[in-house]
């Protein structure tokens, strides 16, 4: 646990949030106090929740001023987890130094990139001023005639209702049906990227 800001990485159902949790435990099997705070965009519930249901009380902050985190912390906290940081703002790099200057561990898990492969909201800046990281992958899951791709995947595939995204569509959705699956790079597709082929 020598590391200061420990940022945790990679395209959704990667097990980011898993990898997270497990950190936080870490931290209080060495007897130290941890907080947990995420963004009150993600409203699926009050607490952190991976994939497979497993759960960790923490406290919800407005994602536009994270500096909200301040408030929370104190001499007795050790470490301090963040999930879903890819929802804050522009603020939080400055409020995660701040956190890092009292001599408090930061634990970050943000989604790298948007539905386009293009750098998250702060994770770019985070990932900058990171001590270590952690990349993870999930399984590309595309079916061509019930056969899996099954390679590793790094990016985010999201279809909004039923339709492939544009690349200008904007990249949070309020009220739209939506839908992700975990792609490799040959089968992420978006339409209207402006890389113009040279052949
Ligand atoms: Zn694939």
């Amino acid at each position: 646990m020598s590391e200061r800001l420990h940022v945790v990485t990679g395209c959704m159902f990667a097990g980011k949030t898993t990898e997270l949790m497990l950190l936080g435990k870490r931290e209080e099997f060495a007897g130290n106090n941890v907080m947990a705070f995420k963004p009150s965009n993600d409203t699926r519930s009050k607490e952190i929740m991976n994939h497979n249901g497993e759960r960790l009380q923490a406290i919800q902050i407005d994602f536009q001023q994270p500096e909200q985190i301040f408030s929370y912390l104190g001499e007795r906290i050790s470490a301090v987890l963040i999930d879903e940081a890819q929802f804050f703002g522009s603020d939080l790099p400055n409020v995660v130094k701040v956190i890092l200057r009292n001599g408090i561990r930061v634990y970050l898990a943000g989604l790298q990139n948007d539905f386009r492969h293009v750098g998250f909201g702060p994770m770019p800046t985070l990932l900058g001023m990171a001590d270590k990281i952690t990349v993870l992958y999930a399984v590309c899951t595309y079916d061509s005639d019930g056969k899996i791709c099954g390679m590793e995947a790094s990016r985010t595939k999201r279809l909004i209702n039923g339709k492939y995204p544009s690349w200008d569509d904007p990249v949070i959705l309020i009220g739209a049906s939506e839908s992700y699956a975990p792609r490799c790079a040959n089968h992420h597709i978006v339409l209207n990227a402006p890389y113009k082929k040279l052949w």
